[in-house]
């Protein structure tokens, strides 16, 4: 045994008694402090300010002379912390923001039978009230995570409540945060005196429609009190961390979370369970050397001795069944796959994954909220979010044709629960032919999804044309093998299913590629692999930032996937404003190399500074990187946030067979399979790509070089005949114009068909032209020259 813990021994061998007394973490309610504070709140409804002045006489030892506190103060404080405080407070705040935006309710409707619309809408309270204890229990973090989420989520009136300090205001830091979150008032008030001065409104202070912020034993008695008549959070008890590691946990790092969690409080509760009694040993050894320093040991010894627990058990399901009983406020799974084990995690206020997420983060930094339940709460509540700030308006419409149809049944029911009435109201929306059922009506056409309302089918012009340069495929024809394998392609690739994800393929791609097999996938196109990827690593509200002008179809994959899309002005036809694209911190960001329309590829040290600063993943797309100089195919693996995107419908000329393909570290690449599904490369598909990619490639090499003779040369031509083009490492060429539409137009009467790009930005009226054999450039020279001379 040891004396450090109040638990120390094997997770199967504790009785049940003694693990019930482990997860009792209530605390029992004190009389005296309900009355005395039940005496408060009735001082306060009757008295109004001159309670609250003489209160703050009594219980704080200041003579008040107003309770409000000036905005010019607010900010004095504010611009007089010292710079490193106010930017680590700063980060905070925009963590706190970002995530809660992100996480914001959403309005939903919902046809539930043709012609019965009922929706909800998030409607934001008009104000909320922020509680933030004084004295050494001054937290800044805690005023930030109680009033930005009730501002993100559309308070309009914040209102902040401290006792006051020595000099009539509350602490400084208190104040500053106050500023930063945005409150729009604050109040020198302090304990029960304030809660009931904000639920029931006194000469100075306006009720509000709910009460949040963690607080003493008499603060939170108070918020109980005036439960009745205003919202409250769900009562803040000591803080608490259940620990579940493995071996690929390191011992001093728990042994840090540990002192961490210990030092709030001697009644903070802590416990580890782990899974040898060799690594208890350890962990425990981690906590006595480190204990030895530690400022505030008096109280980590405390609480480890009463509320404490070192535990071991070789089975996971045991531990992670324990922590769903135990509901810890906190839980770090320091394991070596914390997301399987997320999977099973049902009752915990906020989860750690992996011990390189340490607590600490999450109490100030990452964003997420860390007002959280505790004892045992968290079998029921969630911590704050900006849930807590709105309330639901649901709202339904009835269509005159439904109500027909509803009319009966609704009567039926209103009858036999004794209510004619309620029979008679629903009758006459009916009209009166009840007893006649109405004919079937041609019924309403289903509602798709919200984001797919406003969006219009993508229709490209693709009308056939005697020479076709639009889409930037192979013009030299079909690789031979590739033909052969079609022709031969066995009865078995059509009558059965094709493999699930491409095992063949994958292989013959890797070696293409330059990558391990599992560090690839295929799928139908580049366009599937690029919108699965997209898809595997956003989620519906957050940013798809992309240089402007690029690929056409990413402002459609945003939409798709209900994504925001940030589309970021180059600063010429020849960069990419990478500052600009870090700047939005997208979940997802992509970019092209070489670009398409532009025909650019981005330098080396562009890509490295993205890959290794974005905030989210970076897709590249090398669609066309045959023709460039080079790519990042081969390292994509080994940077962890970059997806590699190629296609078998360029260099390889075998676009309809639609094969592309990416690359990326393993784990990333089985996010994207899981993210498209599976069975999405069809058999013939997969034998003829096969086939190119074994006995193909000398002919695709040899027509790449073709294609970049016939680049250099078409555009050479160009200039000789007076129109500049941009400069281009893929196989097609841009060339600004006066009127895109009409040039295309113009040339596709010739018989030639291009792509117009009108208003690229940067650069105005384009068309691309797809580079092909020399007599296909000769034609489009002059289906060229002739449009523009007009
Ligand atoms: N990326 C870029 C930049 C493209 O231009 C294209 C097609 N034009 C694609 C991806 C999609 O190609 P696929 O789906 O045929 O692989």
């Amino acid at each position: 045994m040891s004396e450090l813990f109040s638990f120390y021994g094997r997770l199967e061998d504790a009785t049940d008694a003694q693990k019930a007394e482990l997860a009792d973490r209530s605390t029992s309610a004190d009389p005296a402090v309900a009355s005395r504070t039940a005496a408060i709140i009735q001082r306060v409804r009757t008295e109004g300010d001159v309670a609250l002045v003489a209160l703050a006489a009594e219980l704080d030892g200041v003579a008040l002379r107003t309770l409000s506190v000036p905005r010019e103060l607010r900010q004095r404080a504010l611009s007089s912390l010292e710079s490193p405080v106010r930017r680590s407070l700063e980060r905070a705040a925009a963590n706190i923001e970002s995530v809660h935006r992100a996480f914001l309710p959403r309005a939903s409707e919902i046809e539930v039978e043709p012609g019965i619309i009922v929706g909800r809408r998030p409607d934001p309270l008009d104000s909320v009230g922020v509680y933030a204890p004084g004295g050494r229990a001054a937290y800044p973090s805690s005023v930030l995570m109680g009033a930005i989420p009730a501002r993100v989520a559309g308070v309009s009136r914040v209102i902040l409540c401290s006792p006051p300090g020595p000099d009539g205001l509350p602490s400084g830091i208190v104040l500053a945060a106050a500023e930063l979150a945005g409150v729009s008032e604050v109040y020198a008030i302090g304990g029960a005196g304030a809660i009931a001065a904000m639920a029931y409104g006194t000469q100075s202070v306006a009720p509000v429609r709910r009460i949040v912020g963690p607080g003493n034993a008499y603060v939170a008695e108070a918020k109980l009190q005036v439960s009745g008549v205003t919202g409250i959070d769900s009562p803040a008890g000591p803080s608490e961390l259940l620990v579940i590691a493995d071996d690929s946990a390191n011992p001093d790092s728990i042994a840090r979370e540990v002192l961490a969690q210990a030092e709030h409080d001697p009644r903070a509760a802590v416990v580890i369970l782990t899974h040898s009694d060799g690594s208890a040993l350890e962990i425990r050894r981690a906590i006595e050397v480190t204990l030895a320093t530690e400022p505030r040991r008096a109280i980590i010894e405390e609480s480890l001795a009463t509320r404490g627990a070192l535990l071991w058990t070789e089975s996971l399901e045991h531990a992670l069944a324990f922590s769903n009983g135990y509901a810890p406020e906190h839980l770090l799974l320091a394991l070596r796959d914390p997301d399987a084990a997320l999977e099973q995690i049902r009752n915990a206020g906020t989860v750690f994954l992996g011990d390189t997420s340490s607590v600490a983060y999450g109490d100030y930094m990452t964003g997420a909220n860390h007002v959280l339940p505790t004892g045992g709460l968290a079998r029921s509540y969630s911590g704050l979010s900006t849930l807590d700030f709105v309330r639901w308006t649901t709202y339904q419409r009835v269509s005159a044709a439904a109500a027909i149809d509803l009319a009966p049944d609704v009567a039926i029911l209103a009858e036999a629960e004794g209510l004619p009435a309620h029979a008679a109201a629903a009758r006459r929306a009916g009209e009166g032919t009840v007893a006649t059922p109405p004919a079937r009506r041609a019924r309403l056409a289903p509602r798709a999804r919200a984001t797919l309302r406003t969006l219009s089918l993508y229709e490209p012009n693709r009308a056939p044309c005697a020479l076709d340069l639009s889409d930037n495929t192979n013009r030299w024809g079909v690789p031979p093998a590739a033909e052969r394998a079609l022709r031969d392609v066995e009865a078995e690739r059509i009558t059965r299913y094709p493999s699930v994800y491409t095992p063949e393929l994958k292989r013959a791609l890797a070696e293409y590629a330059g990558v391990r097999a599992d560090e690839i996938m295929a799928g139908c196109g580049s366009d599937d692999v690029l919108d699965s990827a997209i898809r595997a690593f956003a989620e519906p509200g957050d940013v798809l930032a992309y240089p402007d002008p690029t690929f056409g179809m990413l402002p459609l994959w945003a939409k798709m996937n209900g994504l925001v899309a940030a589309p970021v002005p180059a600063p010429d036809p020849r960069s990419v404003d990478i500052d600009a694209l870090l700047a939005t911190r997208a979940r997802v960001t992509y970019v092209c190399s070489p670009n398409n329309p532009t025909g650019l590829a981005l330098s080396r040290s562009d890509v490295e500074r993205l890959v290794e600063r974005a905030a989210g993943i970076v897709i590249l797309d090398e669609a066309y990187a045959e023709f460039a100089p080079d790519g990042w195919i081969a390292e994509a693996p080994r940077h962890a946030h970059l997806v590699v995107a190629r296609t078998m419908s360029k260099a390889f000329g075998l676009a309809g067979l639609r094969i592309g393909y990416a690359a990326a570290a393993a784990a990333t690449i089985t996010q994207i399979e899981k993210a498209r599904g599976p069975y999405m490369v069809g058999g013939v598909a997969e034998r003829v790509a096969l086939a190119a990619l074994c006995d193909d490639l000398a002919w695709v090499r040899t027509h790449i070089g073709a294609a970049k003779e016939s680049r250099t040369r078409f555009r050479a031509e160009l200039d000789g005949a007076g129109i500049p083009s941009l400069p281009s490492d893929a196989n097609f060429v841009l060339v600004p114009v006066a009127d895109a539409a009409a040039v295309a137009a113009h040339m596709r009467a010739a018989g030639v068909a291009v792509r117009p790009f009108p208003r690229l930005r940067g650069i105005g009226d384009a068309v691309r032209i797809t580079v092909g054999p020399s007599p296909m450039m000769d034609a489009a020279l002059r289906a060229l020259r002739s449009a523009v001379q007009r």
